[in-house]
């Protein structure tokens, strides 16, 4: 994140950050907070989250964390408890994802299939759902999902995963339909290639990397905090009037779909 960022759209608010402790969703946190909200840290392993935390407590930044796996339902209440402590969610961001069989969709195991809708798909519902008693309460309810430029275009990953992400793309506008009426806006992000460990499988080769790079517009590869701006947009005031939309920051790869 640039140092020269000095805004403050989010203060007070509080803020759910599924998958956030590293890549997109540490950058995400770490935006938020950084534009003045409460921001709860999880992911599946305590090391991770509390190496998470210390780091940005000592950027001076109000960030908490918990152990949350996205697909337990045990650790979303967790996670909805810890905001209610905080005085309540403003925002969620619904930001896991898993890809444990990178094969053509239809030679994907029955156990892959499950555990990638499971956590890619069914968690962000049941996080959206679980989070509406808070969110209803908020002068300013917001969710995010992150997709993938892959819900367009199946190229570059044409398995289960993709298609996960390609129903984030309806979860949102069906969301955003039934949450409307009720002032909270629901939009998506679908990120490019970004350099975080999930997009190794991509980028650990010569030949996969210069394939990612011919696909985009600008010549390189995203970084987590090319995604943090769009969410924090999203989530803040200036977003207020968009909803049921997802926005794709990919460099310019959808000129190649
Ligand atoms: P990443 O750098 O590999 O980070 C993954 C994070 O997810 C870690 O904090 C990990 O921590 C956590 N995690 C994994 N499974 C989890 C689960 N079941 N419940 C809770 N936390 C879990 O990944 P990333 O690249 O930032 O990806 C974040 C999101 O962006 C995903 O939705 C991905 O599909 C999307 N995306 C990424 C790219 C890309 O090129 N990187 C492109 C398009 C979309 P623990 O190990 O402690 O759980």
């Amino acid at each position: 994140m640039s140092d020269s960022i000095k805004i403050n759209r989010l203060n007070g608010r509080v803020a759910i950050v599924t998958a956030s402790t590293e890549g997109i969703g540490f950058a995400i946190a770490r935006r938020l907070a950084s534009e003045g909200a409460k921001v709860i840290i999880s992911s599946r392993k305590e090391e991770h989250v509390s190496n998470a935390v210390n780091k940005l407590e000592r950027e001076g930044l109000h960030v908490t964390g918990l152990v949350c796996h996205v697909a337990k339902s045990e650790d979303r209440k967790k996670l909805f408890a810890a905001s209610e402590r905080l005085g309540g969610l403003d925002i969620l961001i619904s930001n896991a994802a898993v890809n444990p069989e990178v094969v053509g969709v239809l030679n994907t195991s029955e156990k892959a299939w499950d555990k990638i809708f499971d956590v890619n798909l069914k968690a962000a519902f049941l996080l959206s759902k679980e989070s509406l008693p808070q969110l209803r309460k908020s002068k300013y309810g917001r969710i995010v999902f992150v997709s993938s430029i892959s819900a367009y275009q199946h190229f570059l990953l044409p398995g289960a995963y993709s298609v996960s992400k390609t129903a984030l793309l309806g979860l949102t506008k069906a969301t955003a339909m039934q949450l409307g009426p009720q002032n909270i806006t629901v939009n998506c992000v679908a990120p490019g290639t970004i350099e975080t460990r999930f997009s190794t499988i991509l980028t650990n080769t010569k030949s996969g990397m210069e394939w990612c790079l011919s696909k985009t517009l600008l010549g390189r590869l995203g970084k987590p905090d090319d995604i943090s701006g769009v969410v924090a947009f999203l989530v803040s005031d200036d977003g207020g009037f968009v909803s049921g939309e997802t926005i794709v920051a990919s460099g310019g790869m959808t000129c190649h779909l």
